[in-house]
């Protein structure tokens, strides 16, 4: 991993109150990192569409627009990991259930030791992930993708399960790569769609469902109650692995 640019990520505070926005921009600053604030839900929407950070820390509790729509509508665009800051603790779970796609949170108040750390395993987790796709453009040899009795082959685009070929289809092929090269993010239907069918795919995005289901019945232990690829309320689909 190439620790500069990690250092010089750049991180959306999207926070309402003063005091604690203006602490979280120069702690994070001091670190390396390049921060801008928003105070508000729509504020926040403009500055990640404006300046895609690498990383987002978003309040929940917010004017205009909550962090919960924040979230939702930012799922549908970009993949950004975001960190979400909660003062209640009757909003974690709705949070934790991962509903809304966070990719990780706090819960107020919390050390500024504690968020670097998490802030730090995100963006490493991004960093990480960018490298694969990097590595999947730019050089020849793809390495097969392992995870536990499941191997996907870039190079053949076959799919093992067990050691045994899995019958795969093109395009489950193409999605099922998709999932697995961002393990662990939540993948938004329209992000799936744009990405593995493209843009002039003229289909809706039940699309992604239906393939998500036959992918199912091929690679899950148990199709009905899927561990591998886990639907994310709302929003769409995260490879486990
Ligand atoms: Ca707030």
């Amino acid at each position: 991993m190439k620790c500069g640019e990690e250092m010089s990520a750049k991180i959306l505070v999207v926070e309402d109150e003063a005091v604690l926005s203006e602490t979280l921009k120069y702690n994070l600053e001091r670190q390396g990192y390049t921060v801008y604030l928003a105070h508000d839900g729509l504020e926040a929407l403009r500055q990640a569409r404006e300046k895609k950070p690498d990383l987002i820390l978003l309040d929940i509790m917010l004017p205009q627009l909550d962090g919960l729509e924040v979230c939702r509508t930012l799922r549908q665009e970009m993949i950004v990991p975001i960190l979400m800051l909660t003062a209640r603790t009757d909003e974690i779970d709705k949070v934790l259930g991962l509903e809304m796609g966070a990719d990780d949170y706090m819960t107020k108040p919390f050390s500024m030791r504690e968020l670097i750390a998490r802030v730090r395993a995100l963006l490493r987790r991004v960093q990480l992930m960018r490298e694969q796709l990097g590595s999947r453009v730019f050089s020849s040899s793809q390495a097969p993708l392992t995870f536990g009795d499941l191997t996907i082959d870039p190079q053949r685009r076959e799919v093992f399960l067990q050691g045994k070929p899995v019958s795969i289809k093109p395009k489950e092929y193409e999605l099922l790569e998709f999932l697995a090269r961002h393990r662990g993010m939540v993948l938004s239907r329209d992000l799936i769609l744009e990405r593995v069918w493209g843009w002039s795919y003229s289909g809706g995005s039940r699309t992604v469902d239906v393939h998500i289901r036959w992918l199912r019945e091929k690679i899950e232990p148990d199709p009905a109650h899927p561990t591998r690829i886990v639907t994310v309320r709302g929003v769409g689909y995260r490879f486990e692995g």
